[in-house]
């Protein structure tokens, strides 16, 4: 008796100490986030220093995060701050003023050229691609840049854009912000069905669940690709970090409604494999 009571002591200090993360996951409880749509601008800088953000991800149980920024010293200073955890992704805006006329100004190609010989990311984006602009000279060029390095294209523009790009740069792995924003899952579902090097990342979609409730028509489409989709935060304004901790706890909620093994995958999984070590 003396003995199992024993063994039962000793199993249980070893599931705490040495064995944390293990334990608690085969116990079901969080999982740990690849948050694939970070932002760090210039207005977050002064209020929340990377030590802050990287609280912030250790409150959420956001282990790594796919990070742009306008200027892009933001995403390099959170880089060299946490390597491990950051993975920095090429934001094509020198300033806010380039979004909105970037796709017919040569000068970005260039900067973007440049900028990626630095060969630490592995992305350019999250871009603003109006639809029938897929097809620019400074697209094309991107499109050139990420089968050079063998990185992808992260572009927020809808079902249409998003397809020019598929069509155009058919060897690129293409991430699609916000599923298109408010592309229907019947929409998203086709578009994976014809495009293996399609995939998608979910941030501020309303529709996905309600009332922590997961929608019946987006539980078909993970379970029909699993290994298409990742979370994410977009911190787009200083304000959102804010939520960023609710954000992550709202992602939970609904992946707990998945298989363990898909949730994973949308949760971690597929970021790690996609983007950090494809
Ligand atoms: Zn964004």
């Amino acid at each position: 008796m003396l003995y199992i009571l024993m063994f039962r002591f000793w199993s249980v200090m070893i599931c705490f100490s040495f064995f944390a993360l293990p334990c608690s996951q085969a116990s079901g409880q969080e999982i740990p986030i690849f948050d694939a749509h970070v932002h760090y601008s210039q207005p977050d800088w002064s209020i929340y220093p990377p030590e802050a953000i990287l609280k912030l991800f250790d409150q959420a149980g956001v282990k790594w995060g796919a990070v742009s920024s306008t200027p892009d010293d933001g995403t390099v200073r959170l880089f060299e701050h946490a390597p491990d955890r950051i993975v920095p992704f090429l934001r094509p805006y020198r300033t806010r003023s380039d979004m909105s006329s970037w796709t017919q100004d040569l000068s970005i190609l260039s900067y973007v050229e440049k900028r990626l010989q630095k060969g630490i990311y592995r992305g350019i984006g999250e871009f603003h691609l109006p639809a029938d602009q897929a097809q620019s000279e400074v697209v094309k060029g991107f499109g050139r840049l990420a089968l050079q390095y063998g990185i992808i294209l992260y572009a927020h523009t809808d079902d249409a854009g998003v397809e020019g790009l598929l069509r155009s740069y058919p060897k690129v792995r293409i991430l699609w912000a916000h599923a298109g924003m408010s592309a229907p899952p019947e929409t998203v579902s086709r578009l994976l069905d014809k495009y293996s090097m399609l995939f998608v990342e979910l941030s501020i979609r309303g529709d996905i669940a309600s009332a922590n409730q997961l929608d019946s028509k987006w539980k078909t489409l993970f379970l029909r690709h699993p290994d298409r989709f990742m979370v994410g935060s977009d911190t787009w304004i200083t304000s959102r970090w804010e939520s960023f901790v609710t954000i992550h706890e709202n992602y939970r909620h609904w992946l707990n409604q998945l298989p363990r093994e898909i949730a994973e995958k949308i949760a971690y999984k597929n970021g790690l494999r996609l983007i950090v070590k494809p």
